[in-house]
């Protein structure tokens, strides 16, 4: 089991990463991504001159805990309450999450901003979260497709129930963009927003059957490629 959305007491988690850790090897996971809120003015997050204390934190833990893989991800607030003019390149990191892209209801900052953005990342970039239907469903679906492609930003399949609508994930709502964003090499990560419950920590089920339902198979295992080539011992 995987899991690659979680804070942890660096933002607004109530767990230690250690903790985090610790309880994912009691459920014999293979892989967890401690994705803290990077600076924002919506919650608890890292300023970024504490970005290095930090990647040194998680680092650390991968030492110290050699028999799962514990890779550093971080989520950044993609709206004017984040200062974007001078995010950072986010070197050493293994992914980064943008949450609100083009989502109105939270005034995230367009798709277009995003892809110059894109560039200054030393980093996979994933969308987390998103409400594609809603944010993208009216566009042209192939062409977001294409861009996402050459520009490689990724799509998270995210089981939190914030992230749902009368009962459905967002993922479930956006069959159209699924069918066919398998034929593109899009990484596409999964995780569950995970802030306190610990009992939730292994909960992408849902996510990891509908990567069979839908073969996206591909699309994850690129996202494992892309991520576990960033990733250092
Ligand atoms: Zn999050």
């Amino acid at each position: 089991m995987m899991n690659f959305h979680i804070h942890t007491t660096w933002s607004d988690g109530i767990y230690t990463p250690e903790i985090i850790v610790k309880e994912a090897i009691k459920k014999r996971m293979e892989k967890i991504g401690i994705t803290d809120h990077y600076q924002t003015r919506k919650v608890s997050s890292i300023p970024s001159k504490y970005l290095t204390m930090y990647l040194e934190d998680i680092h650390a833990l991968r030492k110290k805990y050699r028999d799962m893989e514990i890779y550093a991800g971080i989520e950044v607030d993609f709206s004017p309450r984040t200062d974007i003019s001078s995010l950072p390149d986010f070197k050493g990191f293994d992914f980064v999450l943008f949450e609100y892209v083009q989502d109105s209801l939270w005034d995230g900052y367009p798709f277009w901003m995003l892809l110059d953005i894109r560039k200054k990342i030393d980093a996979p970039v994933i969308l987390a979260h998103n409400d594609l239907m809603r944010n993208f469903g009216n566009t042209d679906i192939n062409a977001f497709l294409r861009v996402l492609e050459v520009d490689e930003i990724g799509i998270e399949l995210n089981t939190n129930p914030n992230y749902t609508k009368l009962g459905e994930p967002y993922y479930r709502l956006a069959p159209e963009i699924f069918e066919r964003l398998r034929r593109y090499n899009i990484p596409v990560s999964i995780g569950s927003d995970l802030h306190e419950d610990l009992e939730y920590l292994d909960d992408v089920e849902d996510a990891l059957s509908f990567i069979q339902e839908t073969h996206l198979e591909k699309n994850l295992k690129l996202f494992l490629k892309r991520i576990g080539d960033k990733y250092e011992r």
